[in-house]
């Protein structure tokens, strides 16, 4: 079909934004395998699971029927603020590059929080503030989960309890201020503060800590703290239904201008960008309607896709979360400190784990210097700086891309440019510096961390 004349930046108008997301694992025939209770092996219900999480969010949790839920309008206002987001025609990257592929990035890093995150954090907060809470805890890791948390936490007048894995507090004091102006307080992982925090600092004298530890020491204070719960940024089944709103502009805006996606790529950290921007491709996928190659990018560094295990897991390494099913490394898995690039947890969310495992998806890993090139490269002719994690979709697109040049394919590109790395500018400091390296685990470092799985079938 020949394409309508295509601008720089497809923009939706405000009343083409969805008024339901959607929930991909209605039409899975396969569903994901649900949580578990780590103490008795059996599926959690909502009764275990609403002392941690909210009510409302425990409901889409295990919601595996329902297509469309309603956004609630109070998000859809909120949303306003900062949505639709931009769908961008790389023009520049297809001419630098001399591809004759069409390269498209829908760009989530037009809010203060910096990244698709405060897509699901601003829900978060509001059922939390409708159920009458007094706050809520999380960790955060990067930086990007806490900001965007407690600007919707201060929206809504909730009190927000960070805990900030320690090597990201010591490497990025300037994301902690943004949460602290957002009156959120922010407490280094491990910490003296909590029980799980003691026992690993004692088992683990001076380590750096890992998202696995900070998710224990907020789940413990959640339960802890009357009118607390725990809220998470990424990985749960609730996260992904929340940034379908991702996929479901993107699919709007290509539909506006008859462009159909050959291929769809994402950075995959927890997984929770990479399900919203598919969410509505995978939809037609599942249901024989459409196919897409879809492509989910992780670091070499923190492999879960392509050399982890999939099996029953902890999602912390306290293991006191429940245990879900999916891609692990283990959850005593912690990533080398020098890794820069975000998307250091050990596993990944169960229904693109399911996916993945019938095939409907691919995964390739890729290492950091090669993700800092590419971030360099889109950074000089698209004039955004990317975030690391962005970037990991960044060097798997322009490498399609260069694809296509060899075999003269006219392939469609679609990539996730999830954020901005205004605040991770030490890690392209060591790039500048030439002082970037590779580390990538051992087989005997992943088979230690594999060997410690929780025995469950
Ligand atoms: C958190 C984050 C990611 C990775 O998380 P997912 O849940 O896998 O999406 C990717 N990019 C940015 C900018 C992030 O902040």
């Amino acid at each position: 079909m020949e394409e309508r004349k295509i601008p720089y930046k497809i923009y939706l108008e405000e009343n083409e934004m969805p008024k339901a997301w959607y929930n991909m694992r209605a039409d899975m025939k396969n569903k994901p395998a649900p949580l578990l209770n780590p103490g008795t092996g059996k599926p959690l219900t909502a009764e275990e699971l609403s002392p941690i999480f909210c009510e409302e969010l425990v409901k889409q949790e295990l919601d595996e029927n329902t297509p469309f839920i309603d956004i609630p309008e109070e998000i859809r206002n909120f949303y306003k603020m900062y949505r639709p987001s931009p769908l961008v025609r790389a023009y520049c990257l297809e001419e630098k590059l001399q591809t004759p592929a069409k390269i498209y990035y829908k760009f989530e890093g037009n809010n203060t929080s910096g990244s698709h995150k405060l897509n699901s954090a601003i829900a978060q907060a509001y059922y939390a503030k409708k159920q009458g809470l007094k706050g809520v805890t999380t960790e955060t890791g990067a930086g990007q989960w806490g900001t965007a948390l407690s600007m919707a936490c201060s929206y809504f007048g909730l009190d927000c309890k960070v805990y900030m894995v320690k090597v990201s507090y010591e490497q990025k004091p300037f994301r902690r201020e943004v949460m602290r102006t957002y009156g959120a307080s922010v407490v280094p992982s491990p910490s003296e503060t909590t029980d799980i925090g003691k026992k690993i600092l004692a088992e683990h004298p001076g380590t750096t800590g890992s998202l696995g530890c900070a998710i224990s020491e907020a789940v413990e204070v959640a339960a802890k703290n009357p009118g607390y719960r725990y809220v998470l940024g990424s990985v749960l089944n609730q996260v992904l239904l929340h940034q379908s709103v991702i996929g479901l502009e993107t699919k709007t805006a290509m539909d506006k201008y008859g462009i159909k996606p050959d291929v769809i790529i994402g950075c995959a950290g927890g997984g929770s960008n990479l399900g919203g921007l598919i969410a509505p491709f995978m939809g037609e996928k599942l249901k024989g309607k459409a196919d897409y190659r879809i492509v989910a990018v992780e670091p070499a560094s923190c492999p879960s896709f392509t050399r982890g295990t999939y099996a029953y897991d902890f999602c912390d390494t306290g293991m006191i979360c429940p245990l879900a099913k999916m891609y692990t490394l283990g959850s005593s898995f912690i990533p080398s400190a020098n890794h820069a690039g975000g998307l250091r947890f050990h596993g990944m969310s169960s229904t693109l784990s399911q996916l993945y495992h019938d095939g409907y998806m691919e995964a390739v890993s890729v290492e950091q210097t090669s993700v800092f090139e590419a971030a360099e490269q889109f950074a000089r002719v698209e004039g955004i700086l990317p975030a690391p994690e962005s970037s990991h979709a960044i060097r798997v697109a322009i490498d399609e891309a260069l694809k296509c040049k060899e075999t003269g394919k006219e392939e469609t590109i679609v990539f996730g440019l999830t954020g901005t790395g205004y605040f991770d500018l030490m890690a392209y400091e060591k790039f500048n510096n030439g002082e970037m390296s590779d580390e990538i685990p051992t087989d005997e470092d992943i088979a230690a961390s594999i060997a410690k799985l929780p025995k469950v079938q």
